[in-house]
């Protein structure tokens, strides 16, 4: 794959330009800020219908499975959201 920016030759599984992080060191670490940010947000979305789903059912124990796979769900969907968000801004 090429870089968007510089046009040089970058790793496909590489989240940032090698070329380019001369001007722009921040940028793994912004991946990250917005991975996290992605992932905080994601997992208190999935929070709160699964203590909804606690309050409505009570916690036997389908809905305990279900109210700790959601925020778990919510968390990793959040993180791959936030690192390719994060990733295109840089671009
Ligand atoms: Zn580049």
């Amino acid at each position: 794959m090429q870089c968007a920016k510089c046009g040089q030759e970058v790793p496909a599984e590489a989240i940032y330009c090698p070329h380019c992080t001369g001007d722009r060191k921040t940028t793994d670490r912004q991946v990250m800020q917005g991975g996290v940010k992605g992932a905080l947000i994601g997992f208190f979305i999935g929070l709160l219908p699964a203590i909804w789903l606690l309050n409505q059912y009570g916690a036997v124990r389908g809905i305990k499975a279900i109210a700790v796979i959601l925020p778990l769900t919510g968390l990793a969907t959040g993180l791959t959201y936030g690192l390719v968000r994060a990733k295109r801004e840089w671009k």
